[in-house]
């Protein structure tokens, strides 16, 4: 008997109980398990409502079956899908039902998109965008994995490389023909020149990304400055304003809070520090490095301290981030004590938070760029990418040097571009890759 892959099986829906689940099954014996639970074939891609039962223990629950012959389905293998009711006894009596079958055995986190793509029917980035897709959060992360998941990237890759390939081509057959020195050269200039304008292509399409890939895990914000200046009190009012999507996350250490906002579809990760000040408590110092090193890392650090207080001064940290000093408490003080480059807030009664989150959401759409989504959405992408540009840069440098040469570095740019889709030895990429899914998926 020819080898047959294991037809796999999990839920596809969230955790139960829920109103409906659905679980899908793929593989070659995805049939075999519709014959048995719905007693036949439903009609290929027609809602079929049946009564699934198991062969021992009998009826199992009221369902909707869905029958997808290959390659007309999802993951390009013949597929079928249950849409049952969502409760936790009846999911298990439908798995038990699906285990008794020979060559069936629970799917792994991805593994439903993995054959989806072996089977061609997703490249490599798209499959990152459907990962990115189910894991937005913000309407503008949902926008970006959408684009990457219509294979816009993709698509663009894939006739880079093309292009690639007949330019080295051409240079191949001026190899071929290295005897005749002027048909070597008359190949050879116009593969150049197509080389240098994808070269510029390449570049643009990164420039234009900035740093959209830091969209995927958001904008850290740090709230720092001395204790009682009001920093867990302001926290609060921005989680109570704006739409807060987990709060507080996990891994919240005594010392540092976090929450995570939807600020205009832009996703923030706002982080409380401990005071930053000098303590010879050995358990407060510890909690004052740990603030320190969130400030630090953070893209920016809000800095904040009491409106009269004219004594505070920011401190001096390491990172590259811009501070902004916020004045607080302002509905205790007569004074008007906004500045050039400072925020005056009463995080007590919301005066002055409008401002400050709508310079928030300015600096967001300049860290991440304010226009359409990018193509470009992972560090993954852009160092291939980069790798990609570089070769040709170098094809065109080097020219002078020999036509193998020239050759060579395409060579490097179409290997770098075949990565970016997945379609060159990438084990461990794709293993990484779809390892970060959910089951079901
Ligand atoms: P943290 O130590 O920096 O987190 O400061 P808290 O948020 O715990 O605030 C310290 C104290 O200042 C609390 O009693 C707050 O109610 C008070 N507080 C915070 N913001 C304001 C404000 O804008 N106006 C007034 N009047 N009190 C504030």
């Amino acid at each position: 008997m020819p080898f047959q892959p294991p037809t796999i099986y999990a839920l596809a829906s969230g955790r139960p109980p829920s109103a409906i689940a659905i679980v899908r099954v793929s593989g070659p014996r995805a049939a075999a398990a519709l014959e048995m639970l719905c007693g036949g074939l439903p009609r290929a891609r027609l809602a079929t409502l049946t009564t699934l039962t198991a062969p021992d223990t009998g009826p199992i629950d009221q369902a909707v079956a869905l029958w997808f012959p290959a390659p007309h389905s999802a993951t390009g293998e013949d597929v079928a899908e249950f849409q049952l009711h969502g409760g936790r006894a009846v999911i298990a009596a439908l798995f038990a039902a699906l285990e008794t079958i020979e060559g069936l055995r629970p799917a792994e986190p991805g593994e439903f998109t993995r054959r989806a793509f072996e089977n061609g029917k997703l490249d490599l980035t798209e499959a990152e965008g459907l990962d990115d897709l189910i894991h937005a959060d913000t309407d503008r992360q949902r926008r970006q994995a959408l684009h990457q998941l219509r294979g816009l990237l993709g698509h663009r890759a894939q006739s880079w490389r093309q292009q690639i390939i007949e330019a080295m081509a051409l240079v191949e057959a001026g190899i071929d023909f290295s005897d005749e020195g002027d048909v070597s050269a008359e190949l050879m200039a116009p593969a150049l020149a197509r080389v240098d304008a994808l070269k510029c292509e390449i570049q643009e399409t990164l420039a234009a990304s900035a740093r959209s890939e830091r969209l995927r895990e958001g904008l850290q914000v740090a709230i720092a400055g001395p204790p009682n200046a009001g920093k867990s009190t302001l926290l609060n009012r921005l989680v109570r304003r704006e739409a807060a999507i987990v709060s507080p996350h996990a891994g919240t250490t005594r010392d540092v809070i976090e929450v995570h906002l939807d600020l205009d579809g832009y996703p923030v990760t706002l982080i409380d520090t401990a005071g930053l000040r000098e303590t010879p408590d050995p358990v407060e110092q510890e909690g004052v490095r740990r603030a320190r090193a969130r400030a630090e890392a953070a893209d920016l650090v809000l800095w904040l301290c009491e409106a009269d207080d004219a004594a505070s001064t920011p401190p001096e940290l390491a990172g590259d981030a811009p501070l902004w000093v916020v004045r607080n408490k302002i509905d205790l003080t007569m004074t008007s004590v906004a500045g050039e480059g400072t925020f005056a807030i009463s995080a007590a009664t919301g005066e002055g938070v409008d401002a400050l989150v709508t310079a928030l959401v300015g600096f967001a759409r300049e860290t991440f760029g304010g226009g359409e989504a990018s193509l470009v959405s992972r560090a993954r992408h852009r160092a291939l990418l980069t790798e990609t540009a570089e070769a040709l840069a170098r094809a065109g440098q080097r020219a002078g040097e020999g036509d193998e040469i020239v050759a060579e570095e395409l060579r490097i740019a179409i290997y770098a571009l075949g990565r970016l889709l997945g379609r060159v030895d990438v084990e461990e990429i794709l293993d990484s890759i779809f390892r970060e899914f959910c089951i079901g998926k």
